[in-house]
């Protein structure tokens, strides 16, 4: 049996007319001989409606019923794919995540996947020619539905390919492929061919949300060729795949920005062994995703120490924090929502030094302030206003000559 999952994301669903078009992409590979899996998001718009409700109804929405709720946007998008596909004689069938079912965690919100019932789907497969299956939802193992984190609908549609060892894994979206950066933001951005994982992996963590990171992590870890392209037209798009020598040949693949960060700093923090321990355990127990971290040279046996949090987990953060302030032993907490997160990525970096300074010129000849730096084996990544995101994106992308396909000069 030949199985391909085809992901369609919310703005490729948003409307009759698109899902007409989605049905065009998912009757051919129907007629190609395929057995297909299709799985949707929601609507554009959709799950962030249904979000502000939650808020509207209660100032701590539990966050169980959450995912009860918002998990509905998928669903009805399914229900009214699969009437279109019916109405074309094609047997097929809505799943939802409880149905198939896809296990998960119990991590409300940001559920991870533990487990997907393959011989079920395989058996659904032999049955049904097509399977309309609702992406960003799973259930735990009490059968409470949970769901998988904004862009969630990237990382069902990865697992699923690999627990039935689909043939390819294809992410149909409003952009065709992976760009060198967002082309919603610089119209210079280049689309890439291929793309290794680990790049891929780094980009979407740095906020390229083309593809959510668990999707890429899960791609990585079962092998999983993913092709991102566009529902709108029939050109290829970008294969995401394991790195190969003509990859390693590019110094910078891309750039990418996150505008969902945040910046916190403990002021006079005690500088004494177990004090970090003491400052990121409790964060990490709360599952809050810490970033950069930065500590200040010491005076007088005190320090300031600064890192980054995903936005919408500050006041969790200052909340656990300064409820800690006494064992700490802090003098103030201060937080700064107004910057941007800014990194430039690329396998080529490992061999070749430069980069950063590069960079750093680059933004320095713009006046743009850098609040913090963190590097990795093949990121540079620059803490800014945010107010400069758009211009710092804009200039790090000319800077090295993203526009054109770069090659490492080897004189
Ligand atoms: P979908 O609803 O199909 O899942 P998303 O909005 O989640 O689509 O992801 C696609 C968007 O990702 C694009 O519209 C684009 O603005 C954004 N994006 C950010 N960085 C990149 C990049 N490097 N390449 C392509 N798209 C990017
Ligand atoms: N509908 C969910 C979201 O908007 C999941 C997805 O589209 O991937 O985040
Ligand atoms: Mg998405």
């Amino acid at each position: 049996m030949n199985i391909v999952v085809q992901k369609f994301g919310g703005t490729s669903v948003r409307n009759l007319e698109c899902q007409r078009q989605v049905m065009q992409k998912v009757l051919r590979s129907h007629r190609e001989g395929n057995k297909v899996i299709v799985v949707l998001s929601a609507m554009s718009g959709e799950t962030n409606r249904l979000l502000a409700l939650a808020d509207e109804w209660s100032d701590t929405p539990d966050a169980a019923e959450v995912d009860s709720m918002v998990s509905t946007g998928e669903q009805v998008s399914c229900a009214l794919f699969a009437m279109l596909l019916k109405k074309q004689g094609i047997h097929c069938r809505s799943v939802l995540g409880f149905q198939a079912p896809i296990r998960t965690d119990s991590a409300f919100g940001k559920a991870r996947i533990t487990d997907i019932n393959t011989r079920h789907l395989l058996e659904m497969l032999e049955e049904y020619d097509i399977l309309v299956m609702a992406g960003f939802q799973g259930a735990d193992e009490n059968n409470r539905i949970t769901t998988l984190g904004r862009g969630g609908s990237d990382t069902s549609a990865v697992a699923l390919a690999a627990a039935v060892d689909a043939d390819v894994c294809e992410i149909y979206t409003d952009v065709p492929g992976v760009f060198t950066t967002d082309p919603n933001m610089c119209d210079d951005a280049r689309k890439i061919e291929r793309i290794a994982y680990d790049e891929m992996l780094e980009m979407a963590s740095m906020g390229a949300k083309v593809l959510q990171i668990r999707s890429v992590e899960f791609a990585k870890k079962y092998n999983v060729t993913v092709h991102v392209r566009s529902t709108f037209s029939d050109e290829l798009g970008t294969i995401v795949t394991q790195e190969d020598e003509t990859m390693e040949s590019v110094l910078v693949s891309g750039i990418a920005y996150d505008k969902d960060q945040a910046q916190i700093t403990l002021v006079h923090v005690q500088d004494k062994p177990g004090v970090s321990a003491q400052i990121f355990s409790p964060l990490a127990e709360k599952k809050i995703l810490v970033d950069m971290i930065v500590q200040n040279p010491s005076k007088d046996g005190k320090t300031d120490m600064t890192f980054t949090v995903p936005r919408a987990d500050v006041e969790q953060t200052i909340k656990t924090l300064e409820a800690l302030q006494y064992e700490i032993g802090f003098e103030k907490l201060t937080s700064n929502l107004n910057v941007s997160k800014i990194s430039i990525i690329g396998v080529g970096m490992r061999n070749h030094s430069g980069v950063a300074s590069l960079a750093f010129q680059a933004l320095a000849d713009e006046n743009i302030n850098i609040l913090m730096i963190s590097t990795s084996e093949i990121k540079v990544t620059c803490l800014i206003d945010d107010k400069y995101t758009e211009l710092a994106v804009r200039t790090l992308h000319k800077a090295f000559h993203l526009e054109e396909a770069e090659t490492i000069d080897q004189s």
